[in-house]
């Protein structure tokens, strides 16, 4: 049978782009991409890309107060959002050029509109053609979403925080996963006023439990008005701001409020339906390891799959798709190591189990330090880090690594190449310490901090 394409991919973001220009360029295949707005996804246009900008946009004020304390006559004075965002904006527009080229130059067809499937093998697009393909490629991403009592209510999300014509003077914080935290960060260091709700008892659920309760220690210490066990009771908007009750009695009037209570995968709408292709918890598309969903031709990668949203999986996931389907290497990304930072103010890098997962499949020894780094503490700050190693007693085998410092994600992108490798704890001890470091700790712990037994 003959097909327009070999391959058709939905969705011009970080896995859909992947695997559209390796199938095009490394295996020849002829290939067509529909993105319904900016190339990129999430990652480039409002995710990653611009975050870690204005993360390091709202690390100046902390910066110059410490060259105050070193002796430098250093001023921060104001900021200036618009002059920020229009930077930001010629960046994203420079790396979504980036994007289109190489998916131009490795022979990839773009059509800029939405696509819907309407077959097995056929793909409908917004400007009236239909298409077929050998196989189609769902990379549709997911959006954020705000629970349905708040909705219409002018709240943001992580979709408009970018957009915002100028920086709120106060603002809450919905939520205590990535995106919350971050974001709580960020704005208390570009000096909005910052108050978090979130509703569990600590956040970051998930994360090993003396990393979360050290980076919400230190946020507060930074000044973010963090309130755990807290969600909104009533919200109205009054005079152009938001009054909002919380569960705990409080009110309080925000000049913004900002949603971060997770994301949904974008699958509605897509025709999945009219397939008989059954959608899963949250609208996630099934797939097995190889991203093949039940429908043979038809694949899916990347956080519309809901397995691991993070920008470096779903491009793992869109290359092995392309090495399996189209280079006759069959292999698939392997989800049980995934090294990720969130860029709190500490940072956190971490990789592996967390202490209270490890504890559960067996003895372990933990080994962590807390500390006052050198940097901090010679200007009197009460700031400290902290790096965690969690061993295997059996085997010695280092099963996790948690560090909450300074550009702890970029030390913890290299602890995950000796644990994915299967480093020992006598493995770190060997390694000679770099001095004077932060990371020296890792190497220099001998003595355990506390075991568990069978
Ligand atoms: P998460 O799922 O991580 O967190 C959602 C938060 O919202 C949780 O604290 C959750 O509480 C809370 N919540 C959910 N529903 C409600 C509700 N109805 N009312 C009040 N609170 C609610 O989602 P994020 O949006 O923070 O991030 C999504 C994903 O994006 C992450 O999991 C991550 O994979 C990715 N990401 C990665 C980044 C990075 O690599 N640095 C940065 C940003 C995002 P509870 O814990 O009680 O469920």
């Amino acid at each position: 049978m003959n097909f327009d394409y070999d391959l058709f991919v939905i969705g011009g973001g970080s896995g859909g782009v992947r695997a559209a220009r390796i199938a095009a360029s490394e295996y020849g295949a002829r290939v067509g991409l529909a993105e319904e707005y900016r190339m990129g996804g999430t990652c480039v246009i409002r995710g990653c890309v611009p975050k870690k900008l204005m993360v390091f946009a709202s690390n100046f004020p902390a910066e110059v107060a410490q060259a105050q304390a070193y002796g430098w006559d250093a001023q921060i004075g104001s900021f200036d959002w618009t002059a920020f965002k229009t930077r930001l904006e010629g960046e994203l527009a420079r790396l979504e050029g980036i994007y289109r080229s190489n998916l131009q130059k490795a022979g990839v067809t773009i059509h800029d509109c939405r696509a819907t499937l309407c077959g097995a093998h056929d793909v409908r697009l917004a400007d009236g053609q239909t298409v077929s393909a050998k196989h189609i490629l769902i990379a549709t991403g997911g959006r954020p979403v705000v629970p349905e009592k708040w909705q219409g209510m002018g709240a943001m999300t992580s979709n408009e925080v970018f957009q915002m014509e100028a920086l709120p003077k106060s603002l809450l914080i919905v939520g205590g996963g990535y995106i919350a935290s971050e974001f709580a960060c960020i704005f208390n260091g570009l000096g909005v006023k910052t108050t978090q709700f979130y509703r569990g008892a600590q956040i970051l659920r998930g994360f090993d439990e003396e990393a979360r309760g050290h980076i919400s220690q230190e946020m507060c210490d930074n000044g973010v008005d963090l309130r755990l066990g807290t969600d909104i009771l009533e919200m109205e908007t009054r005079d152009g701001q938001t009054w909002v009750k919380s569960t705990t009695g409080h009110d309080t009037t925000y000049d913004a409020v900002m949603f971060a209570t997770g994301r949904r995968p974008n699958s509605d709408g897509l025709g999945l339906d009219a397939l008989g292709l059954e959608l899963g918890p949250g609208g996630a598309i099934p797939v097995d390891r190889y991203s093949q969903t039940a429908i043979p031709s038809i694949y899916a990668v990347g956080d519309v799959t809901d397995r691991a949203n993070l920008t470096p999986v779903a491009i793992r996931e869109g290359h092995a798709f392309a090495d399996t389907v189209f280079g006759g290497k069959p292999h698939y990304f392997d989800h049980s190591l995934i090294p990720t930072a969130i860029f709190t103010q500490p940072e956190f890098g971490t990789v592996g189990l967390s202490e209270e997962d490890a504890r559960d499949q067996g003895p372990v020894d933990i080994y962590c330090a807390a500390f006052r780094p050198m940097r901090t503490a010679f200007i009197g700050s009460d700031q400290r880090v902290m790096m965690k190693l969690v061993v295997c007693a059996k085997t010695d085998k280092v099963l996790g690594c948690h560090i909450v410092a300074d550009h702890s994600g970029e030390l913890i992108q290299l602890a995950a190449v000796a644990i994915g490798m299967g480093a020992t704890k006598a493995d770190f001890d060997r390694t000679l310490a770099v001095h004077p470091t932060i990371s020296e700790e890792l190497v220099t712990m001998r003595t355990a901090t506390r075991s568990y037994g069978e």
